[in-house]
């Protein structure tokens, strides 16, 4: 029997709306027992790890990440994609299918799901496209990849543009049981923006990427959630407009939801002009939440760590984003991690690829922007990361009840830590938040009982 015991923690599970501090007995991978239980059943010789002055809860899922393998292991693999989730506190991970090839066949979802039980130390979940090659042209054979174990249908990175594809994507999602989840980018009012269409696209000189160009295919999902009762799920939302048109479907009981990712509602728009204009402007809010630091971090102007898909947007959007989360329209939180190599992304602003590593920073910025800015509980911010998720793709994660399988995740939401992409375990280092001071630090990892990441909490001295 291998046991583990947490004790001196304070256990907050949003699914079981738990939030006291507790003991939390782990037996051979599963939720054994949790409070007075937990102490008293522990065997004498159980493990024991001290959380006093830590936050307890269900190890956290993201549900929107490019691990790029197969086919682009240059950028990352399964194995450093998921030591860069253990080390951001996340158990589960779901990763999105445009590899190379692209995860379109029961084959490629085997081999992956192989891979993933050899060199992934976290769980990853597969997604299957939903047209073949993510071309757009032709559904992908929907039913033998939900039978391979795919937890959702997603051409993330393409968008389908044809609407009778798109319905019939969606019934036969709905066939199957299968969430449909759908990268908004209507191509023809995009074109080959790189930026949000605003003051600073025009200042900068960049082709601008408008919001309508998000909000018109949020709108159209919506209308396929109504029209076949697919569950639609909105991916990356960025804009106003579209956190307004969920607010108003939800209300209508249509199946639809979206995510928002930290960089949309920490950042906007004028950060592609470098810090000195973004702390002069729209930083300015964050120096709220931000830990007192001497200088703050710089970064020149054209910097491609701040271009990503959809962009950076308004003040007014990120705003928005924040009210969208606020007020439970937007459930869930995830990262859209994106590696990407350094001599890719070394490039003139126009020709960088699209998008930045999130998993390591993701749970500091969002307790930041949600927490400590009193937006939201604890346990809201928790929900958002667990149970949300779970529910959203049916996965038997998301809880500590008994039974459960024991991932879990420790973190001090007020720990101050540097992160540097020079130490961080993703393969790429394309992050906007490099030399930030962030607060909320994970201490602990741990998945079906087995500790996968652990750091030594500071020592205070007295
Ligand atoms: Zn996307």
């Amino acid at each position: 029997m291998n046991a583990l015991l947490l004790t001196g923690g304070r256990i907050i599970d949003p699914a079981n709306r738990l939030d006291a501090p507790a003991d939390l007995l782990i037996i051979d991978g599963k939720i054994s027992a949790v409070g007075k239980d937990a102490t008293t059943q522990a065997p004498a010789d159980a493990a024991r790890l001290d959380a006093k002055g830590q936050i307890v809860c269900p190890g956290l899922i993201d549900l929107h990440v490019h691990l790029r393998e197969p086919g682009q292991t240059a950028k990352e693999n399964i194995a450093t994609g998921t030591a860069a989730a253990a080390r951001g506190g996340f158990t589960s991970i779901v990763c999105m299918p445009n590899t190379a090839p692209a995860i379109d066949s029961a084959g490629t979802v085997a081999s992956i799901r192989d891979r993933a039980a050899q060199a992934g130390i976290v769980n990853v979940f597969v997604t299957g496209t939903i047209t073949k090659n993510i071309a757009g042209e032709e559904l992908a054979p929907i039913g033998s990849l939900k039978r391979a174990g795919v937890v959702a249908i997603t051409d993330d990175g393409h968008c389908i543009q044809n609407n009778e594809l798109m319905r019939r994507a969606c019934e036969y999602a709905r066939m199957f049981d299968l969430t449909v989840m759908d990268h908004c980018q209507d191509y023809s009012l995009v074109t080959d923006g790189v930026m949000h269409e605003g003051y600073w696209n025009t200042a900068l000189g960049l082709r601008g990427w408008p919001s309508a160009g998000e909000e018109m295919i949020v709108a159209r999902n919506i209308l396929m959630a109504e029209l076949t009762g697919a569950r639609v799920h909105c991916q990356h939302l960025s804009a106003a407009g579209s956190v307004a048109l969920i607010r108003e479907a939800k209300k209508r009981g249509v199946p639809i939801s979206g995510e928002a990712c930290p960089h949309h509602f920490v950042l906007t728009d004028a950060a592609v002009a470098g810090s000195q204009k973004f702390w002069a402007t729209d930083g300015k809010p964050l120096l709220e939440v931000l830990p007192r630091q001497a200088t703050f971090p710089s970064w020149p102007n054209y910097d491609t760590n701040f271009k990503m898909n959809p962009p950076l947007r308004s003040a007014k959007d990120r705003e928005a984003i924040l009210e969208g989360l606020t007020d439970g329209t937007i459930e869930i939180l995830c990262s859209d991690h994106a590696p990407h190599c350094d001599y890719e992304k070394e490039v003139e602003f126009d020709y960088a690829p699209f998008g930045i590593t999130g998993l390591e920073t993701e749970l500091a910025l969002s307790l930041m922007q949600l927490y400590h800015s009193k937006r939201l509980s604890l346990s809201d911010v928790i929900a958002k990361y667990t149970i949300a998720p779970a529910r959203l793709l049916n996965l038997k994660k998301g809880t500590l009840g008994v039974g459960a399988d024991a991932d879990v995740t420790i973190f001090n939401p007020d720990a101050e830590w540097l992160f540097d992409v020079a130490t961080n375990a993703s393969k790429s280092k394309n992050s906007p938040f490099h030399n930030w001071t962030l607060k909320g630090r994970v201490t602990g990892t741990i998945v079906n009982g087995k500790k996968v990441f652990a750091e030594q909490p500071e020592t205070v001295s007295v």
